[in-house]
């Protein structure tokens, strides 16, 4: 029933775009950051995660990213990721807006799609600005802790958002546009607590759209949304696509 309720609102509310966050990905295997079992209760984000941890000891911040991309290597997109892409060819999703550096909406097949924090498609040198795509710095770090830039040596950075840097400032800005001209926000897999996107179902209300939830835990916009449903993302949006025949 809840399922059959999304799918009228998309059906009636178009555009239709889609914000996702870590929630999509936890069943392709992909650990979370702030949930209970998350990655921050393991690994300080502070020592991790930062620009600063990153500049001052490159090596360490890659042991834990040579762990995740371990982890993305082996994913696949999940019933979530599929059905957001065939929703997206049927021309019922304009776009999804992504939290997520894994790829997996795109590897599912959806062609809008924009990284907000970033992805780990390549990693980039911050001396000569030299890019390396994902297979190859996973090549690179078969033989080294942390892969080295083949033009200059130094220590690659994965080109995800980490803390203390400054967003993609055209990724942030189609992001609030798509969210403004949205008739309807779906809001998948996303606890809206990390800025931008926690600013973007603001915009959509703002503009006279409607906010629709489907997430594991509570949200700061769960009072404002037409439709709110404590739900496993899969299996939700594989029913909403079976809605449409
Ligand atoms: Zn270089």
């Amino acid at each position: 029933m809840t399922a059959l309720r999304l799918a009228e609102l998309i059906r009636k509310h178009q555009p239709c775009v889609v914000l996702t966050g870590a929630g999509v990905s936890t069943e392709s295997g992909i650990p979370d950051f702030r949930s209970p079992t998350g990655i921050w209760t393991r690994y300080d984000p502070m020592e991790y995660a930062t620009i600063e941890a990153f500049l001052r000891d490159p090596v360490k911040v890659w042991d834990f990213y040579a762990k995740r991309l371990e982890v993305l290597k082996e994913a696949e997109p999940n019933a979530a990721h599929l059905a957001l892409a065939e929703l997206e060819r049927r021309g019922l999703v304009r776009a999804v807006v992504t939290q997520n550096i894994d790829r997996l909406h795109e590897r599912a097949g959806s062609r809008e799609v924009v990284e907000v924090h970033g992805s780990v498609r390549t990693s980039s040198c911050l001396d000569c600005g030299d890019a390396v795509a994902f297979d190859e710095v996973v090549s690179l770090l078969a033989d080294a802790p942390a892969p080295p830039c083949p033009r200059c040596g130094r220590i690659l950075k994965p080109d995800v958002v980490m803390f203390g840097e400054a967003m993609p400032e055209a990724e942030i800005d189609r992001a609030y546009d798509l969210a403004r001209e949205a008739a309807l926000l779906l809001v998948v897999g996303s606890s809206l607590e990390v800025w931008p996107v926690a600013g973007l179902p603001q915009e959509t209300l703002d503009s006279g759209g409607l906010v629709a939830i489907v997430n594991q835990g509570p949200t700061p916009y769960d009072h404002r949304a037409d439709l709110r449903l404590e739900a496993a993302a899969g299996e939700t949006l594989t029913e909403v696509v079976r809605h449409f025949g």
